[in-house]
């Protein structure tokens, strides 16, 4: 079965880009299949330090074809600026494919986002303001303007004249804003397509012709499981479906097509944003996390909260998205912290939790139950084998396996691709 799926375990940020570098030798195509440019993965490519947030990093590879799939909003000034990026820096981006299903963000997206976000005030989500919660609510109300609708111009302007009534409506009755002129849009919006219209295709058909000639595709996930719309931590989650799920919607690929479902999954846990966060730990473990971690979002900027490593939310992740195997990653940010706590169970309310409560507000009292494992001194840079690990990160990685019940086939120890050791 040739596809693969790559799924952050956590709250997004595992090194979801780094483990796509790591296996995009075996493949012939990456698709992103969900999320749009909020996505943020870094890669350090032979000593290069890229920052992609909407190509699928599959673009460094001459090998491969890089798609956009139809369950991405895709902000075409935005992938504009992306392509040129990296046509500066002498990648090649002419192979990439873009999914004529895929909806446009348009610019009372960004408009509508900042302003609502406003006036939630404390009860802000903390989104990013791209645009993308709003586009993929008018999808949802399919009321959304779609890429292949820039080929029909008549079309768009219908489209577009319908929706923007009601969005000037709002802009200018609700927040007290400026309307936004249609003519002006529809201008932009043809040069985009005039850049971008040899890109766009029926991916969906041209991935399962290729998938059917022997072909290997790896689907890349955005985000995390626990930031997925119906499996996250809701409301504080993003706006579509990063879980194993969403990769078959989000590329239009069948289940029978899939081979792994990999976990991203780090060796402590961060999140970004407001929410629950049983682990986070707000003392100098956190803060040796925060600052060997290097943890900034690549998107965004904002600081990562950053906490131990969560078996229960990792057993949760393999639950939901059927897990072959799990990628582990940054295992050398452990370096020098002793002992290493592992929340293994929760507690709240007086009773113990294996699993994720099923309610959110237990969950937010959730208190976690640690088991404290020996931790190591040694630098993990340059080690070139996991048998040459510390015993002590051997067994701190045993112990993951066996909370998961899910085995560990590579764990990574830096952020450059040969950082990367298997497990047999
Ligand atoms: P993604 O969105 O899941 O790809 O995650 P990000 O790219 O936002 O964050 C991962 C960050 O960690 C990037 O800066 C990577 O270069 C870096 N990274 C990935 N794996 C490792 C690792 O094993 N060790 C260290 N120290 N850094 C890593």
């Amino acid at each position: 079965m040739p596809v693969t799926i790559v799924v952050g375990s956590q709250w997004g940020d595992e090194g979801k880009g780094k483990a796509t570098d790591y296996l995009a030798d075996q493949m012939d195509f990456v698709v992103r299949y969900q999320g749009g440019n909020n996505a943020g993965h870094t890669v350090l490519a032979g000593g290069t330090l890229l920052k992609l947030h909407l190509i699928p990093s599959g673009i460094l590879y001459d090998h491969i074809t890089s798609v956009i799939g139809d369950g991405v909003v895709v902000d075409p000034g935005v992938l504009i600026q992306e392509m040129e990026m990296l046509g500066g820096r002498g990648i090649d981006t002419s192979r990439l494919l873009l999914s004529g299903n895929a909806h446009l963000i348009m610019p009372y997206h960004l408009e509508l986002e900042k302003v609502t976000q406003r006036f939630l005030g404390k009860h802000a989500l903390g989104t990013t303001k791209r645009g993308i919660g709003p586009a993929y609510a008018d999808k949802a109300a399919r009321i959304g303007l779609r890429v292949q609708d820039l080929f029909d111009e008549k079309i768009f302007r219908e489209k577009l004249d319908v929706v923007l009534k009601e969005k000037n409506l709002i802009l200018t009755k609700v927040y007290g804003r400026l309307p936004l002129e249609s003519e002006g849009i529809v201008q932009d919006y043809m040069a985009y397509r005039d850049r971008l219209g040899r890109h766009v295709a029926d991916t969906s058909k041209l991935l399962h012709e290729a998938m059917r000639d022997g072909k290997r595709a790896l689907l890349e996930g955005a985000q995390g499981t626990l930031l997925d719309l119906d499996h996250g931590t809701y409301p504080f989650v993003t706006s579509s479906n990063p879980v194993a799920g969403g990769a078959l919607t989000g590329s239009g690929l069948g289940p029978k097509e899939v081979e792994r479902v990999i976990g991203i999954t780090k060796a402590y846990v961060t999140r970004v944003g407001s929410g629950p966060f049983p682990t986070e730990d707000l003392g100098e473990a956190g803060e040796h996390l925060f600052k060997v971690g290097d943890e900034y979002g690549t998107t965004t900027g904002r600081v990562r909260r950053c906490g131990w490593f969560d078996a229960v939310l990792l057993r949760f992740a393999a639950r939901i998205n059927g897990f072959t195997d799990l990628f582990l990653t940054k295992l050398d940010v452990l370096t020098g912290l002793s002992p290493i706590k592992v929340c293994v169970a929760y507690r709240a309310d007086g009773e113990a939790y294996e699993d994720v409560p099923p309610h959110q507000s237990t969950f937010h009292r959730a208190e976690p139950v640690y088991e404290e494992v020996e931790g190591w001194d040694d630098d993990l840079g340059d080690v070139t084998s996991f048998s040459a690990l510390p015993a002590a990160a051997r067994k701190y990685v045993e112990r993951i396996v066996e909370l998961a019940g899910v085995p560990v086939s590579a764990v990574s120890v830096g952020p450059a691709r040969e950082q990367s050791l298997r497990v047999e």
